[in-house]
C-alpha cells in the first residue's frame, strides 16, 4: 500500500482540496482493509470534476495502483474494466477486438468509474450517457466487503456520486466495431435553433451545437454519423447554415490541427466521436464548466432565456455546447425518465462567473434543470434534491450501507440533508 501526499486540486484548480493523505492500495484485499479501518475515505478518479465532488476531509482513495485490467468477456462481449481504467486506455483495446462503446465524452482521459460515478455524457439522440454501458460492478463497501452488483439494483448504485461504496471494476457493454464520418456546419442563425431543435439533433447520429452567444447570434453543428446507418447528411446549405471544406475547432479562430477529422472522412468511433484527437489534452484547465440537463421539451425555451442575457455571458465565456442524451433509469441520472438537452457552458476562469449563475439558475431552474454532478453549480441542495424523484431512496441506501457517513463529503452532506429535511417539511 502506498500512502503518498493528497492530491491538492482537481484538474482545473477551481477546487482545493482539503485532505490529509492519499492511499494507492496494491491489491483489493488491501483496499478492502484500508476502507474498513479508515473513518473518513473518499474514492477519486482523475479529479476531473469542476465540482468538489472528489474532495473528503479525510483520506483519499486512488485505485489508479490496483492491477490494470481490460478483459473482454468471450461470449458476452462485455468487457471488464478496473475502475482507474480511462476511456483512452480503453478503446484501443476494445478496437483490437473489433469492439466498441455506444459513445464518449469530450475527454478521453477521464476514469471510466469517475464518469459513470456523475452521469457523464456525450451526445446523441438515441444514446444514453456513459453509465447506461454498465451492465455489472464490484465495489468495496464502508464494511470492507467486497460486493458485486448486477441487474436491476444498477440503477441504484451506478450513478452514485462516491457514497455508496469503492468501486473496483466495472462490466461495459460493448457493440460491433463502427466507423464515424463527421461534417461541422457554420453560421446557424440561433433563431432556427430554437425552431428547429429535433430537426438539428435528429440529423446525425450524435450532434454537438457551438456558439459564444455573441451578436452574431450564430452557432456551428458538428454532426458525427455512424457509418452503418444509413442515411444522407444534409445538404451544403441547411436551415440557413454551410457545410464547411475546411476543418474546424469548436472556438472560433482556434487551430484545428487537433480536432477528430471532419469533411465526412470516416474512421474509428473513438476517433470522430470526441471533438478532439485521443492524444490531445484539448485545454490547459484555464475555465470553469457548467451544465444544465433539462427536459427536452424545455430546450428551447431554455436557449431563448440564455439569448435574453447574453451580453452578460458572452463576455466571460469560452463557448456554450449543446448536446442530446437519451433517457435513462438510474436514479441519480440527470437524464433520469425524460429524454435531455444539456446546455453547458466552459467560462474563463473568473469569479464574475459565481455572479452569472444564479441568473441562469433562476431562469432554468423553472424549465426543471438538473445540474451536472461534475460541474460549478450555485443550485442550492434543495433545488438539486428537488430534481431527483428517487433521490429520498437514494438517501435510505447510503444510510443503510454507510451509517457513519464514511465515503460522505461537504457536499453529499448537504445534499443528504437537504434531502431528509425535504422529508420532514
Ligand atoms: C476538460 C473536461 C471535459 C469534460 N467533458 C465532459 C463531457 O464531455 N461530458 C460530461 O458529461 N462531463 C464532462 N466533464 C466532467 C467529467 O466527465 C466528470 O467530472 C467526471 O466525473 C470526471 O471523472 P474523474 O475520473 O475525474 O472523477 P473525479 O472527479 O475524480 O470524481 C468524480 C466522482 O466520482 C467518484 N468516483 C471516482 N472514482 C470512483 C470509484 N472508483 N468508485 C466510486 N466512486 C468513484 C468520486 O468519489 C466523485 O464523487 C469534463 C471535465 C473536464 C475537466
Amino acid at each position: 500500500m502506498t500512502v503518498t501526499d493528497p492530491i491538492r486540486h482537481n484538474w482545473a484548480g477551481n477546487q482545493q482540496f482539503s485532505a490529509v493523505r492519499c492511499i494507492r492500495p496494491q491489491s483489493l484485499a488491501e483496499a478492502q482493509a484500508v476502507i474498513a479501518d479508515t473513518s473518513r475515505i473518499r474514492p477519486i478518479g482523475t479529479a476531473h470534476s469542476f465540482s468538489p465532488l472528489a474532495d473528503t476531509s479525510q483520506v483519499q482513495l486512488s485505485l489508479a495502483g490496483l492491477p490494470r485490467e481490460i478483459e473482454i468477456e468471450a461470449d458476452s462481449n462485455e468487457v471488464w474494466v478496473s475502475a482507474a481504467v480511462t476511456y483512452g486506455d480503453l478503446a484501443p483495446v476494445l478496437m483490437e477486438h473489433g469492439r466498441a462503446l455506444h459513445n464518449l465524452a469530450s475527454l478521453p482521459h477521464i476514469s471510466v468509474a469517475g464518469a459513470c460515478a456523475t452521469g457523464t455524457h456525450g451526445s446523441g439522440d438515441r444514446l444514453g450517457n456513459l453509465a447506461t454501458a454498465v451492465t455489472g460492478m464490484r465495489l468495496i463497501r464502508a464494511d470492507g466487503r467486497l460486493v458485486e452488483i448486477a441487474g436491476a439494483e444498477l440503477a441504484a448504485e451506478v450513478v452514485a456520486l462516491g457514497c455508496l461504496g469503492a468501486v473496483t471494476h466495472l462490466r461495459l457493454a460493448t457493440e460491433r466495431f463502427y466507423e464515424v464520418a463527421q461534417v461541422v456546419f457554420d453560421d446557424l442563425p440561433r433563431a432556427r435553433l430554437v425552431d428547429s431543435l429535433d430537426e438539428i439533433f435528429g440529423a446525425a447520429t450524435s450532434v454537438s451545437v457551438f456558439t459564444t452567444w455573441d451578436e452574431s447570434e450564430r452557432c456551428q453543428v458538428w454532426l458525427k454519423q455512424r457509418c452503418d446507418v444509413t442515411s444522407s447528411w444534409p445538404q451544403t446549405s441547411w436551415l440557413g447554415a454551410r457545410q464547411r471544406t475546411t476543418p474546424a475547432h469548436p472556438l472560433p479562430d482556434h487551430d484545428p490541427i487537433n480536432c477528430t477529422a471532419q469533411l465526412g472522412e470516416p474512421g474509428p468511433w473513438f476517433d470522430r466521436l470526441p471533438h478532439f484527437q485521443m492524444a490531445f489534452t484539448p485545454s490547459s484547465g484555464d475555465e470553469i464548466q457548467a451544465e444544465y440537463l433539462l427536459p427536452r421539451d424545455m430546450a428551447s425555451q431554455a436557449i431563448q432565456a440564455i439569448e435574453g442575457i447574453r451580453a452578460i455571458v458572452h463576455p466571460i465565456l469560452h463557448a456554450t455546447e449543446i448536446r442530446s442524451v437519451a433517457a435513462d433509469d438510474l436514479w441519480l441520472s440527470p437524464n433520469y425518465e425524460r429524454p435531455t438537452i444539456g446546455i453547458h457552458f466552459t467560462w474563463h476562469k473568473t469569479n464574475a462567473v459565481y455572479d452569472v449563475l444564479p441568473i441562469i439558475d433562476e431562469l432554468l431552474a423553472p424549465l426543471g434543470a438538473r445540474p451536472h454532478w461534475g460541474k460549478v453549480t450555485t443550485f442550492t441542495p434543495e433545488m438539486i434534491v428537488r430534481g431527483y424523484p428517487r433521490f429520498d431512496q437514494f438517501a435510505k441506501r447510503v444510510r443503510e450501507l454507510d451509517p457513519e457517513g464514511k465515503f460522505s463529503n461537504s457536499m453529499t452532506d448537504a445534499l443528504m440533508g437537504a434531502a431528509m429535511r425535504d422529508r420532514v417539511t
